[in-house]
């Protein structure tokens, strides 16, 4: 399968220590030793939560706050000035507010036997379809930095239904082994107009959403089946843009979780983003 070869056979990254293994020999001999322990460790349950979830509200600034062309006409906003998310009652603006926030949240759970610094607490994030990434991922990265991991995405405007996305981040406690892992990039190209998806290293998909989606749901099928067969192991990391809107990233999501990857996770620049605790003094 092409686009498989290309994406997993040319280069790749290893675990937590950010190796970067080149050529398909190294490949194969890192294979040779992963076992599967890719699934373990990425658990935990909802059920178990001792606070109500906190839920992050990201929406459009009104008139008189973001004067905007584009959010008016219905098209989608990517001034990231222009969109506001709220908590429990209180907007937030600044970043240093936000950090603070989430730490003081964070250590009310911090109940994993496995890891004492990282968090139960539960982040809903709803915010408008049109949302741009930049946006929902300023909520997903303090929390992470807090020890923060479960993150549930909806995109709706306020007060309409729709179903959420499970997008918790892997923690990583102690796999023995590193699994592969790959990002799934999702750029927006202002010149076409289209938002361009790939797996990374690897061709893009077509810019035709059905027919890109396509493209896509064969990698993953073909991964899971490597996978099934213990022959690889894959994490994949969701590396949105930050003027990518949160339904065509909700959308990427979706695809991967209803063909065999239940769990992804997001990325930040250059690495994984992991659920990552100040440690303790
Ligand atoms: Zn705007």
């Amino acid at each position: 399968m092409n686009l498989l070869r290309q994406t997993v056979g040319s280069r790749f990254q290893t675990g937590k220590n950010g190796t970067l293994h080149e050529g398909r020999a190294s490949m194969i001999a890192l294979f040779a030793s992963v076992l599967a322990t890719l699934l373990l460790g990425c658990g935990g349950s909802a059920s178990d939560e001792a606070f109500p979830v906190i839920r992050a509200v990201i929406h459009h600034g009104n008139a008189s706050e973001a004067k905007c062309k584009a959010f008016e006409e219905g098209r989608i906003c990517r001034d990231p000035g222009h969109w506001i998310v709220e908590m429990q009652g209180k907007r937030f603006t600044d970043p240093d507010a936000m950090d603070e926030f989430f730490k003081k949240e964070a250590d009310l759970e911090r109940t994993e036997a496995k890891d004492p610094y990282m968090s139960q607490r539960h982040v809903v994030i709803q915010a408008e379809p049109g949302s741009p990434w930049s946006a929902v991922h300023s909520v997903i990265r303090p929390g992470a930095k807090s020890g923060i991991y479960k993150f549930d995405l909806i995109a709706a405007k306020p007060g309409e239904k729709k179903e959420t996305v499970t997008f918790w981040l892997f923690t990583d406690t102690s796999p023995e082994l590193p699994p592969i892992e790959l990002r799934l990039l999702l750029r927006w190209d202002p010149v076409r107009g289209v938002i361009r998806r790939k797996f990374d290293p690897g061709e893009f998909v077509s810019d035709d959403p059905t027919q890109g989606d396509r493209e896509l749901i064969q990698v993953l099928e073909t991964m899971a089946e490597e996978r099934k067969a213990d022959r690889f192991l894959f994490k994949i990391y969701i590396d949105a843009g930050p003027d990518v809107p949160l339904d065509a990233v909700v959308h990427t999501i979706e695809l991967c979780r209803k063909n065999g990857f239940e769990r992804v996770s997001s990325a930040h620049g250059s690495r994984p983003l992991t659920a990552e605790p100040e440690r303790a003094k």
